[in-house]
This record gives structure tokens, sequence and C-alpha cells, in this order.
């Protein structure tokens, strides 16, 4: 039995079934507090650990954009749930490369991967919470941030909760499954408010679905496979599809503008990866291979292409950034 496992059914025994909030929220909290999960040794890779190229894109939209809002000058980066560091690098690399000076400001609740971002950017500063980033234009980043924030799940109009059974952990009842996020609803409401504000524009990068639906997207992943969700709870990574209707509609209501939700392959498409990884194999050919593979899972329909979706959320005073359109 996992350490925290002993502690949820302490609670349990005590105070009754749990939701699957406070589940997430405790098992994802312990998870990326006490390790580096990402990479081949570890449990799941993302887009930015897969390539440069992707935080470099991710790097020319946000230069592109500040530079058609007149290139202001308070404007800082900011990225939610940075994991290493290394979409931020790469990002800046490309922003930087220009006349961009900003300051770094990085959401992270993790002491471990603070300390990885810190060897990856230099003089950046850290948050708590996305209320805590500064009253300054914002240009946002946030990947696969918000699938692993608490979701519930509502079963005849019930929430589905767990509990101990027979030495393990269960859900309390079975059937339809609608999910609903308030925390991830939340973070969106907050990074709008700040966008609408102070200006500025977020890019929120993840898989999920572009209308909501119905059914049970909750998923564990440990050494790049899926698992059982309530197995060892605290030692996989525990998420879930994230719902961009109900994103966009947290950021219209708080005022900010929205552009479409499209495909992570278009959106990367549209933004010149393929000139980019042509560059980088006419000048490392000994690595033509691994950059035509990098490419193939980052845009590929029937890899990270489609399941993965990117939106943008912005100041009504600010460009719609590029490549969705
Ligand atoms: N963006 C990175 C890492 C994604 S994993 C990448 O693409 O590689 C999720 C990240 O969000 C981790 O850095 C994790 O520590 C952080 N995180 C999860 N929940 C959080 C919360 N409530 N507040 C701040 N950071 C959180």
């Amino acid at each position: 039995m996992t350490p925290l496992e002993r502690a949820l059914r302490e609670r349990i025994a005590a105070e009754g079934p749990i939701t699957i909030e406070t589940f997430m929220e405790a098992c994802n909290g312990y998870y990326y507090a006490t390790r580096d999960p990402f990479g081949a040794a570890g449990d799941f890779t993302t887009a930015p650990e897969i390539s440069q190229m992707f935080g470099e894109m991710v790097g020319a939209c946000l230069a592109d954009v500040w530079a058609r809002a007149g290139e202001p000058s308070g404007a800082v980066y900011a990225e939610l749930g940075p994991g290493r560091g290394t979409l931020a690098a790469d990002a800046l690399r490309v922003l930087c490369s220009g006349t961009f000076s900003g300051r770094v400001h990085l959401v992270e609740t993790s002491p471990v991967l603070r300390q990885a971002q810190a060897s990856s950017v230099a003089d950046a500063q850290w948050h708590e919470s996305i209320e805590e980033l500064p009253d300054a234009s914002l240009m946002l980043v946030a990947n696969e941030f918000l699938d692993a924030l608490p979701i519930q799940q509502m079963v005849h109009g019930t929430e589905r909760r767990i509990t101990t059974l027979a030495g393990g952990l269960a859900f309390d009842r079975d059937g339809e499954v609608i999910e609903l996020s308030p925390a991830r609803e939340a973070a969106v409401t907050a990074v709008a408010a700040k966008l609408v504000k102070n200006g500025g524009v977020a890019l929120f990068v993840d898989y999920g679905h572009a209308r909501s639906g119905k059914g049970d997207t909750l998923q564990a992943v440990r050494r790049h496979g899926f698992v059982p969700v309530l197995a060892d709870p605290g030692e996989q990574d525990l998420t879930s599809h994230v719902d961009f209707e109900a994103v966009l509609r947290a950021a219209r209501n708080a005022g900010a503008a929205v552009t479409p939700v499209v495909g992570q392959g278009e959106w990367l498409a549209r933004l010149g990866i393929t000139t980019r990884a042509a560059s980088l194999t006419q000048s490392n050919p000994g690595c033509a291979e691994e950059v035509q593979s990098a490419l193939e899972r980052l845009i590929s329909p029937d890899q990270m292409g489609q399941l993965f979706k990117v939106v943008a959320i912005h100041s009504p005073d600010w460009p719609v950034p590029a490549g969705f359109a």
C-alpha cells in the first residue's frame, strides 16, 4: 500500500467516501511533488520533451503576436505547470532573439519541478497560483496543465465518490458519467481576468474534445502505459480529457476573446513546423531520422496531431495569435 493510500483509507474510514476531486488533487499533488515523471525513463513524454520544435513554434507565435500588439515593453512570459522548463527554454530562445526582454513568471507547486525549471530558465520567478502572477500583460502558455486539474464525475445526477472495498479502493456507483471541472474553469477564469485587466494572450494545449460530451475519461498512466485509476494512489499520473467547450465558455464569461479550437498538428503546421524541421535536418544531416519521427509524432493525426488541441484566449485589445484560421 502506498503512503498516500494509507492516508486516504484513514480519511474514508473517518469521514466517509471522498469525491474524485479530492482524490485527484491528493494524488497529483503527491505525485508531482515527489518526482520528475517525464521522458523515456519516467512515466510519460510531453510535446516539448519530444522535440525543441514544439517550444520554438510557441515562441514564434508569441513573438509574432507581441510584435503586432506594438511590442508593449511591460509584457512578461508566463507558464502554468512548466514541467522541466523545456518548453519555456525553447520558446524564450525564439522570443528573446528579437527585441523582447520581458521577465519570466512560472506557476508551479512542485518543489522538485521548480528545481528542474531553475536549471532550464535563468532568472524566473515562481508563483503558487495564477492569482499571484504580476499585473502585467501576459504571454502565457499551458501545455498539459489543465488535464491534471481535478474533475468531478456525475452519475445519474449524483457525484461519484471513492470508497474502500475488500482491501482496495472502489467507486461508489457506476453508470453513464458526465464530467465537470470547476478547478479547470476557475484556472481559465483567473487567466482570462488577468488578460482582460492587463492585456495579453494565453495558449492552452491539451488532449480533449472541442464539444462537451458524456463519458468517463479519467485515466492513469505509469511507465508509458495505462493502469487502473484507483491503483497505487500518488504513484501514477492521473488526468482526464479537457472539455474545451467549457474552457471557452469560462474565458468568454470573464470577458476574454477566444479563438476556435484547432488540432495541434494543424496549428503547428500553420506556424511553419515543417520548414523548421527541414532547416534542422539541413544543419544536422545525422539527425534527419530523429527530426522526422519527432515531427510525425507531433503533427500526425494518428499520433498527437488531432487528439491534442490548441486554443488561445486573449484580451480584446490584443491581436488574434497566428495559427487559428
Ligand atoms: N507543461 C509541462 C508539464 C506538464 S505535467 C510539459 O509539457 O512537459 C503538469 C505540470 O503541472 C507539472 O509541472 C505539475 O507539477 C504542474 N501542476 C499540476 N497541478 C498544478 C497546480 N494545481 N498548480 C500548479 N502547477 C501544477
